[in-house]
């Protein structure tokens, strides 16, 4: 993956958030079964005692029941902060060389594939969501979030939480994936696919706290990989506010990568991981080989009616 020098990239699309907190206190517990959508917050039985979340987790990280987010920064984002929690990334040529420059220019494109693609295909406008980086713990419009939540999409302030420690420790570390700039971009590309359900209704719609493998909980989450493929498949046809092409060259390689972290994260994967045998009643997200493949049904169509998950028996 290549992003082009010439790239202006929009910081407002970046907010930094939450520096220098603590992160507080082991991770929470977080019910497997959580709900979505809506605009109303939905207690949350069984966790801490009033916490509240109304989330799309890229995944649930605390059956891990570790704090992950080892102290209140990384030393890759030290120094990197102007006053005020912005990004100091200017260029598709920062992209190229540091982690939260490449995020950053993955949510300039994805926002810039929906812009044109929502209202195309979907007859919605997009509305552009801000992704809130954050490391400690955070303060949300669902809720407490910290280090240990994981990414997320939050309906009710429109906000994707990603903190970059997430892919050195959970995604490379513990969950074993290869990482790679297009893994992180695929991570990235899933949040906003849940912005893009929330604008489209689906979130609200399908809001459901039950598991199993045909849930509306899997159902949203396959959709969501789908959508990533989608932005992929354009990913290098999309530009910057002067018409510059942000990302210049995606390879096997990058798909690769993006299949390899697809697969780390499937339930079926993950159970077998931390509990040695695969129970598809509690899946939330769905198995390895349905992500890579909705993930790869998005990025060989290109059409937002092929990632209908809702109305298939074939997850
Ligand atoms: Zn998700």
């Amino acid at each position: 993956m290549k992003f082009n020098p010439k790239a202006r990239l929009d910081r407002s699309q970046m907010r930094k958030r939450g520096r220098g907190g603590s992160s507080g206190g082991g991770g929470f517990q977080m019910p497997s079964g959580r709900g979505s959508g809506r605009g109303m917050p939905i207690p949350m039985g069984g966790g801490v005692v009033g916490l509240i979340l109304v989330i799309v987790l890229f995944l649930v990280v605390t059956r891990f029941g570790s704090d992950l987010s080892g102290g209140s920064d990384t030393s890759q984002n030290a120094g990197t902060t102007d006053e005020g929690g912005q990004t100091t990334c200017e260029s598709g040529a920062d992209a190229n060389e540091r982690r939260e420059c490449a995020l950053l220019a993955t949510v300039n494109s994805v926002q810039d594939y929906w812009g044109d693609a929502l209202p195309d295909q979907g007859d919605v406008d997009y509305e552009q969501a801000q992704w809130q980086d954050f490391s400690g713990t955070l303060s949300t419009g669902c809720g407490q979030a910290s280090s240990a939540t994981g990414p997320f999409y939050c309906p009710v302030d429109k906000g994707v939480y990603l903190d970059q420690s997430f892919f050195d420790d959970m995604l490379e570390g513990q969950l074993g994936a290869k990482g790679g700039d297009f893994a992180e971009s695929y991570v990235v590309a899933h949040e906003y696919g849940h912005h893009v359900q929330d604008l489209l209704g689906t979130l609200s719609k399908y809001q459901s706290r039950e598991t199993g493998p045909t849930s509306p909980s899997v159902r949203i989450e396959l959709q969501a990989d789908c959508y990533a493929g989608l932005w992929a498949q354009a990913a290098t046809t999309t530009k910057d506010s002067n018409g510059e092409v942000f990302i210049t060259d995606i390879t096997q390689t990058d798909i690769g990568e993006a299949i390899d972290a697809a697969t780390a994260v499937g339930d079926d994967k993950i159970q077998r991981q931390t509990s040695g045998r695969v129970n598809p009643e509690q899946w939330t997200h769905g198995s390895a080989e349905e992500r890579v493949r909705w993930f790869m049904t998005g990025f060989d169509s290109g059409r937002l009616d092929d990632c209908d998950t809702f109305s298939t028996d074939h997850l």
